[in-house]
């Protein structure tokens, strides 16, 4: 969008990422599993904020923010500290939240996104760990609710809050970024993504060099899309009336895909950030070199790796490692003898769409069953059509093996003798078609190699087909 380079918009991020493939909260020994438990069942005095309970922190916690931070291009911190910021919220037992303020674990890092002219950098601030407050629960919607219930079990999952430079330049860049993130930390393997709220995200965004709005409560990527063109649309009115921007914190109406001021924005001050007392400052620097010896493939990395092992077209690399397991699955069908590119074009243009169509996931298709399709295409005893008919019916669930929907639908290619005498059917069931091609009527021909698709049951050749009627009415001609 053109308006958007010309209103100098800036954006930057929050993101919240909960590191729940962790077994343990961050600062005790409670389960970080509590998804769908009865609330206020995995708790303890430390994550219910009693009074003397000592806080410990899980070392792979900090292991595992060192691992995003480093896959984020980061500078990892010789020193790291955690902070008190001081807040009193129904949430937050101890009048304060466990996290970091100076030294955090990463900072100065970049990601690379696709941007609207080209590849653009996005700078990463910094990466750092806290706890996650509790959960306030309402009866029905919020303002209608007699009474808020706070439930302690999300107290304490390990937090790590990723801050962007406001360097994104448009809705679409944010939400690119957004897809980016989640696609790296769908690598790491340290959040479980389909868990609700495993990331959260806050924005902040200025125009034309104006006070910038935090807008907070977007609960999706296609959600913060929406939250950042509303207001912008709004900062850009007010501002075409004479009106100023606000230094304020709104909040994002999902229902209504507005956002509405809450607050004045606070300060860094405000939340008067002091050392934890309770957490001796960790000297993590030892760490690194084990954490980066760990760190798995990256997406890019995979990506590249893709269109130089297997001479994959670029676009399809990009489609298929845009999601690890994707990923995983052309390269096992690889591995299990298919052919690089016929699998890459019939994983990423068809699979994938008829995924999409029937909103499923990869998981619900058998590796096997691809190698065997790609197997039958590529020594042609089947058809295209037959290939995507073949997915189709696996995906409905209504056949059970390849071979079986091949033997059901008859759907081997058939011999030329079998083509020939449909050709030669169909030309003497359909003398005027005939006459009306040899007259220059091009499109009769089209007429006639519908019969013989109609007779073969569609497992001709169609270009074949074509080729033995133009000879075959000749023939007869001379
Ligand atoms: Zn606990
Ligand atoms: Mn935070």
């Amino acid at each position: 969008m053109v308006y958007e380079n010309r209103d100098r918009v800036k954006i930057g991020l929050e993101i919240h990422l909960q590191l729940n493939r962790l077994k343990t909260k961050i600062f005790c020994g409670c389960t970080t599993s509590y998804h769908g438990d009865p609330p206020n069942t995995h708790v303890c005095p430390v994550c219910l904020g009693l009074p003397g309970a000592l806080p410990v922190v899980n070392r792979r916690a900090v292991e595992y923010a060192i691992r995003v931070g480093l896959a984020l291009n980061c500078e990892i911190s010789e020193h790291t500290q955690f902070y008190r910021k001081n807040y009193y919220y129904p949430d937050l037992p101890r009048g304060f939240q466990i996290t970091q303020y100076d030294y955090p674990i990463a900072h100065h890092g970049h990601v690379v996104i696709e941007g609207e002219d080209g590849e653009h950098t996005v700078r990463i601030n910094r990466a750092h760990l806290e706890e996650d407050p509790g959960r306030l629960v309402h009866e029905g919607t919020i303002d209608r609710s007699r009474y808020t219930l706070v439930d302690y079990n999300r107290s304490g999952i390990p937090l790590l809050e990723i801050v962007t430079e406001p360097d994104l330049r448009s809705p679409k860049e944010a939400r690119r970024f957004l897809d980016k993130l989640r696609n790296i930390v769908e690598y790491l393997d340290v959040t479980d993504l389909d868990l609700e709220g495993s990331m959260r995200v806050d924005a902040n965004v200025s125009i034309m060099g104006g006070n910038r709005a935090e807008i907070k409560n977007i609960s999706s990527f296609r959600g913060a899309e929406k939250a950042l063109l509303y207001e912008i649309v709004r900062q850009k009115n007010l501002l075409r009336r004479g009106g100023s921007v606000r230094q304020e914190t709104r909040h994002f109406d999902e229902a209504r895909e507005i956002t509405v001021g809450i607050r004045r924005k606070e300060e860094a001050h405000d939340y008067r950030y002091f050392p934890e007392p309770d957490l001796v400052p960790l000297r993590i620097t030892d760490w690194v070199a084990k954490v980066r010896e760990e760190l798995p493939e990256l997406p890019d990395a995979r990506r590249e790796r893709f269109v130089r092992e297997y001479g994959i077209k670029a676009e399809h690399a990009k489609t298929i490692t845009g999601e690890l397991k994707l990923a995983q699955f052309f390269e096992d069908v690889v591995l299990g003898g298919a052919d690089p590119l016929i699998a890459a074009t019939w994983i990423a243009d068809v699979l994938k769409g008829e995924l999409n169509y029937r909103d499923k996931t990869i998981e619900s298709f058998r590796r096997e069953d691809m190698i065997e399709i790609i197997q039958l295409l590529t020594e042609d005893k089947i058809t295209e059509r037959s290939g995507v008919e073949i997915i189709r019916t696996l995906l409905d669930e209504k056949g059970e093996s390849v071979a079986s929907i091949v033997s059901e639908k008859n759907l081997l290619k058939i011999e030329s003798d079998e083509i020939d005498a449909a050709v030669r059917e169909a030309i003497e069931e359909n003398r005027k078609a005939v006459d009306d091609y040899r007259n220059g009527k091009d499109e009769a021909l089209n007429f006639i190699l519908g019969a013989v698709m109609k007779k073969t049951r569609g497992r001709a050749d169609p270009k074949k087909a074509r080729e033995m009627i133009i000879e075959e009415i000749s023939d007869s001609a001379g």
